[in-house]
């Protein structure tokens, strides 16, 4: 399919030095600053010659994705402001994913590119040790034997593939695509292609497991809840263990060691009813919610509804004295606008925990994005185990790099997939015409 995950995604992307961030007035960032950035948040653990290309190359590859491709950014809302970023470098997709892709298409159709959908590529053809091509099948059963001097492999991540996954990301609920199935990296293993980073993905604290396994996000909500409401993070045995405006990190870390390695939502009326007002966005409908507090926890997802806080507390055994105690502690943070405990900013405290129904609702870890893969050259070529490149192969987007490190900061994947893009195109353009 074309697309990929880009169309599902939150629809936003690094900018970093390209005309449209010095526009959106932001002129003195720097390849040194993004690196510095990108380290700490993916625990020094990045692939620092791939994340110094991709920091050195963001800028062109977004002009060109905008005065090429045509696609536009939305400069009306101009640049996010992120706690991983010390300049401002993020902008959304105008009309989001869907947007994005409709400018794709339209640029496509005016190339002689060959575009086959529903065929998927099931081995890399050599000669020697030289990749001359692919084998790929269509859903109508032909084959295809295509003879090509630069194959490019972007098939994406590999987390709809269990096998492909640490018992970390194994245990984590799953929100990607199921095209995620890690097939690049199966095909260039035969040619002994070299993998990096491949226990981690992009996890994030606050999942509902809708089916066995499967996520949605609930973060719509929670950002409005903690911010303008007076939602609080509680285990099960009914305390706050976090700062609920940490960042994901912080509060996954957190999340992963309570008991059932969870944490819930507690919300009193007031507030459930700003929190479900975002879900819908999120694919999580009224009838969604309604489904499943009928089940009033005796099932994932968990969404308990009590009349009193004894009631909602009895639904999952959670001692409802501690629970109480907890809410009034709360709320006298509140009342003095310091948050002794976990350190909630006074600014995302502005209201108290007051009239029921009360709501617990679960939060568990998800995550759709991986961030191993191949490991490239600087000219985005396949590095096999010898650390030699593998002569006609080249990888780009979520497949390769080790960019990341164990986590990616916001709208860091989908400039990657764009940046390392064009570099492999490019690359194996040269290579090919120089046969
Ligand atoms: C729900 C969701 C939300 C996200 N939100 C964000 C966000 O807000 N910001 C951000 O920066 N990133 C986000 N990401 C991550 C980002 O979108 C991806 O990392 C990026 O789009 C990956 O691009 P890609 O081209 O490498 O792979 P993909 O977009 O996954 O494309 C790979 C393509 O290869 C095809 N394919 C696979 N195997 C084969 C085969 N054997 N033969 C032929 N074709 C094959 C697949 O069908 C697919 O079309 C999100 C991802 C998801 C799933």
């Amino acid at each position: 399919m074309i697309g990929g995950a880009l169309v599902v995604s939150g629809g936003n992307q690094v900018v970093m030095g390209s005309k449209l961030q010095k526009e959106a007035g932001v002129a003195n960032d720097s390849v040194q600053s993004m690196v510095s950035d990108f380290m700490k948040n993916g625990d020094r653990k990045n692939n620092e010659s791939a994340l110094t290309l991709f920091a050195r190359n963001v800028g062109d590859a977004t002009d060109w994705l905008n005065e090429y491709a045509g696609v536009q950014f939305d400069m009306k809302g101009g640049l996010h402001k992120l706690a991983e970023y010390s300049n401002d470098r993020e902008l959304a997709y105008f009309g989001g994913g869907s947007a994005f892709m409709k400018s794709i298409l339209q640029k496509l159709s005016s190339t002689n590119i060959d575009l086959r959908l529903n065929t998927r590529a099931t081995e890399l053809k050599r000669d020697g040790s030289t990749v001359v091509g692919v084998i790929a099948q269509d859903s109508d059963g032909n084959t295809y034997d295509i003879t090509a001097k630069s194959v490019v492999i972007a098939t994406g991540g590999y987390g709809a593939n269990k096998s492909l996954l640490s018992e970390d990301l194994q245990k984590s609920l799953y929100y990607g695509r199921s095209n995620a199935t890690g097939d690049g990296l199966l095909l260039s293993d035969t040619l002994g292609a070299q993998r990096q980073l491949m226990q981690y993905g992009k996890r994030y604290p606050n999942g509902v497991e809708i089916a066995p396994g499967m996520a949605k996000s609930t973060i719509a909500g929670n950002i409005v809840a903690f911010n303008s409401g007076s939602a609080i993070l509680i285990n099960k045995e009914g305390k706050r263990v976090v700062n609920e405006k940490a960042s994901n990190r912080t509060i996954l870390e957190t999340e992963v060691r309570q008991t059932d390695g969870m944490l819930f939502l507690f919300m009193d009326q007031k507030t459930f009813d700003m929190w479900k007002e975002r879900l819908a966005h999120a694919g999580i409908s009224q009838e969604n919610i309604d489904a499943w507090l009928k089940n009033n926890g005796s099932r994932a997802p968990i969404f308990i509804r009590g009349t009193t806080i004894e009631e909602a507390a009895g639904a999952l055994n959670m001692d409802a004295a501690s629970l109480k105690a907890t809410i009034d502690t709360y709320n006298s943070y509140v009342a003095s606008g310091t948050d002794s405990a976990f350190g909630r900013p006074a600014n995302f405290m502005k209201a108290k925990i007051e009239d029921g129904p009360y709501y617990l609702v679960e939060q568990k870890p998800r995550f759709a994005t991986t961030m191993g893969g191949l490991v490239l050259t600087d000219t985005l070529q396949v590095v096999g185990t010898d650390g030699k490149a593998l002569s006609g192969l080249y990888a780009a987007g979520e497949v390769g790099g080790g960019v990341m490190g164990d986590d990616s900061p916001s709208g860091a994947n989908n400039a990657w997939a764009i940046t390392s893009g064009k570099l492999a195109g490019e690359s194996a353009a040269k290579n090919a015409s120089e046969k």
